[in-house]
C-alpha cells in the first residue's frame, strides 16, 4: 500500500462510517524531520460530534458485550493480521508524523500486532473466582462486567502501541470505545482505526474523533455516558481528567510523566551500563515516559563511566528517521524542541556543566526540521530543575554520589515514580534497590525504558493513578467485579 497521503484529510470514524466534521477546521501534520513533507490533515471536530460517537458506542456496546469472549477475540485476531500486513506503511507514517526512526516505528507497530493477539487470546481466559460460601447449599462466585463506553485519550509519542494497549483490553472485556488521539500523531492513529474497521468490528464498537484536547478530550471526560477514561499524557492534563471523572463518579486510569533514574554502582558492568544509558536516554529522542533522564553514579567509577558515555554519545547520528544509519530522529514538534532548549538553558543558568550537545542542530537538511543534539550535563545537584522536572527530550543529568544509600535517596527524591534501573553485579545491592526504589517498574541491569506487554505497566507517586496497564492487570480497569450469590 502506498505511503503517500497527498495531504489527505483523515475523517472521524463514528458508528461504522467515516464522517466529515461540520467544523470545517483541520490541522495539517508535517514531518518534524522535514517540514516540507506533509503527512496528512486531521479534523478539529466539535463537541456535538464527540457526543454522536458516544451515543453510537453506547448502543453498540449492548450487543457487543453479549458476544462470547471467543467471538470478540476473533475480531482482534483479524485486526492483528491486517495491521501486520500494513506494518511497513503504518510505521513509515509514524516516522513521518512524529519523527522516531523507522526501525523503532516498525518495532512499535509489531508490538501493536502482538498486543492485539495477546488480548484476542484473553477472550478465552478465566474471568472470575469461585469463593466458598459458609452456607453449604449456596454457590458464590465473581463475574467481570464491562464498564460500558470507555473514552481513550492518548499522547503522540507511541501513536500505535498506546492506543492499542488501551483499546484491545477495553474491547475484549466487552466495552465499546471512543478514542481521541493526540493531534500531533492522529494520522498514524487513524491508520490503526482503519485496520480495526477492516477487521469488521460491529458498527459503533470502535469510534475515532479527532480534535483538540480542550474540546474533544474534555467533552469525553465530562460525558455522562462514558463510564471510564483511560488516559496517557502529561501530569497537568491527567490531573484535570482525574478530577473531572471523580466529580461524576466515572472510573479513570492515568499514566503520566516520569523522571527516571539509572543508578550505576561501583561494581557495575560498565559497558552494559553505558549502552543501556545511551539507549534509555536517547532512543526516540528521549520522548518516552520511561526514558532515562538522571544517571546517578558512584564516585569510584564516575570518571571512567563518563568517559565511555561521552565517547558513545559522540557516535550518535541524528537525522531524518526514514533514512538509513540514522540513530536518533528529531523532536516531535517545534513546541517539543523549544521545551528541550528551554531546559538546556535552565541547566546552564542553574550552574550545571554542559559536557555534550546542548544545541539545536542547524545547517543543510537540519534547517528543515526540529533537531537537537544528544545532551549531557554534569555537576547537577539533585534539586536543580533539570534533575526534578520531566524534560521529554535527549538530555541526561549526571549526578555523582559517594554511596549507594545516597544514590537511592537521590533517585527517590522526585515527585515521579515510573521506572528506575540499577547496574550492579552485587545481589545485595540489587535486592535493596528492588525493595527501596519508589517506582512501578524496577529494573536490574537493564535500561529504564521498556517493559514486556504481558507484564503490568504503571507508576507510583505522581506518575500514575496507581492502576496498571497491560497484561492481566488491564482487566482490573476495564471491568467491574460482580459478586454473585446463588441459593
Ligand atoms: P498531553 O499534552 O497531556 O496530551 C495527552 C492527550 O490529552 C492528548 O490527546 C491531548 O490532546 C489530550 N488533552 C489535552 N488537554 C486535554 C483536556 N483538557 N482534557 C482531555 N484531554 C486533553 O501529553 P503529550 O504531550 O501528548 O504526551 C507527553 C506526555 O505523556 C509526557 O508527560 C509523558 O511522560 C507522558 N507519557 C506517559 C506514558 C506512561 O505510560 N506513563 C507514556 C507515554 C507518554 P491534544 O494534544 O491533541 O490537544
Amino acid at each position: 500500500m502506498s505511503v503517500e497521503t497527498k495531504n489527505k484529510t483523515y475523517l472521524n470514524y463514528v458508528n461504522g462510517e467515516w464522517i466529515t466534521s461540520l467544523s470545517g477546521e483541520v490541522k495539517t501534520n508535517r514531518n518534524p524531520a522535514n517540514t516540507d513533507d506533509v503527512v496528512g490533515s486531521i479534523q478539529l471536530s466539535t463537541k456535538d460530534e464527540l457526543g454522536s460517537a458516544v451515543v453510537a458506542a453506547k448502543v453498540a456496546q449492548k450487543k457487543w458485550r453479549n458476544l462470547s469472549g471467543n467471538d470478540r477475540g476473533a475480531y482482534l485476531f483479524k485486526a492483528a493480521d491486517i495491521l501486520e500486513s500494513r506494518l511497513e506503511e503504518v510505521a513509515k507514517c509514524m516516522t513521518r508524523e512524529m519523527g522516531k526512526t523507522l526501525p523503532e516505528a516498525k518495532g512499535e507497530t509489531a508490538r501493536g500486532v502482538a498486543i492485539l493477539r495477546y488480548y484476542a487470546g484473553e477472550g478465552l481466559r478465566s474471568e472470575g473466582d469461585v469463593i466458598p460460601s459458609t452456607d453449604p447449599s449456596a454457590i458464590m462466585f465473581t463475574r467481570r462486567a464491562p464498564l460500558g463506553v470507555v473514552g481513550v485519550i492518548t499522547p503522540w509519542n507511541f501513536p500505535v502501541a498506546i492506543p492499542l494497549w488501551k483499546m484491545a483490553p477495553a474491547l475484549i472485556y466487552g466495552n465499546a470505545v471512543v478514542i481521541k488521539p493526540a493531534q500531533e500523531a492522529a494520522v498514524t492513529c487513524a491508520k490503526v482505526v482503519e485496520c480495526l474497521e477492516e477487521a469488521g468490528f460491529p458498527k459503533g464498537v470502535v469510534n475515532l474523533v479527532t480534535g483538540s484536547g480542550s474540546v474533544i478530550g474534555q467533552a469525553l471526560t465530562d460525558h455522562p455516558d462514558v463510564s471510564g477514561i483511560t488516559f496517557t499524557g502529561s501530569n497537568t492534563v491527567g490531573k484535570g481528567i482525574g478530577q473531572g471523572c471523580l466529580a461524576r463518579g466515572a472510573k479513570y486510569q492515568l499514566e503520566m510523566g516520569g523522571k527516571n533514574p539509572v543508578i550505576v554502582a561501583k561494581d557495575a558492568d560498565l559497558n552494559l551500563a553505558v549502552d543501556a544509558t545511551i539507549s534509555g536516554a536517547f532512543r526516540s529522542t528521549g520522548q518516552k515516559c520511561t526514558a532515562t533522564s538522571r544517571v546517578i553514579v558512584e564516585a569510584g567509577i564516575y570518571e571512567k563511566f563518563k568517559e565511555r558515555l561521552l565517547a558513545k554519545t559522540a557516535e550518535i547520528t541524528v537525522g531524518n528517521g526514514l533514512e538509513e544509519n540514522i540513530w536518533m530522529g528529531p523532536s516531535a514538534s517545534e513546541g517539543q524542541l523549544n521545551t528541550v532548549l528551554h531546559y538546556i538553558e535552565k541547566g546552564k543558568s542553574e550552574g550545571a556543566t554542559l559536557l555534550a550537545g546542548g544545541n539545536r542542530l542547524t545547517g543543510g537538511d537540519y534547517d528543515k526540521g526540529y533537531f537537537v543534539e544528544p545532551t549531557i550535563f554534569e555537576n547537577v545537584s539533585p534539586d536543580m530543575t533539570i534533575a526534578q522536572e520531566e524534560i521529554f527530550g535527549p538530555v541526561i543529568a549526571l549526578i555523582q554520589v559517594n554511596t549507594l544509600e545516597d544514590a537511592l535517596q537521590v533517585a527517590n527524591n522526585v515527585e515521579f515514580g515510573l521506572s528506575a534501573s540499577i547496574f550492579t553485579t552485587n545481589i545485595g545491592h540489587m535486592l535493596s534497590f528492588v525493595e527501596d526504589m519508589e517506582a512501578g517498574l524496577v529494573r536490574v541491569n537493564s535500561e529504564s525504558a521498556g517493559v514486556e506487554l504481558q507484564a503490568p505497566f504503571g507508576g507510583m507517586k505522581q506518575s500514575s493513578s496507581h492502576s496498571r496497564e497491560q497484561g492481566q492487570a488491564a482487566k482490573e480497569f476495564f471491568t467491574s467485579i460482580k459478586t454473585v450469590f446463588v441459593k
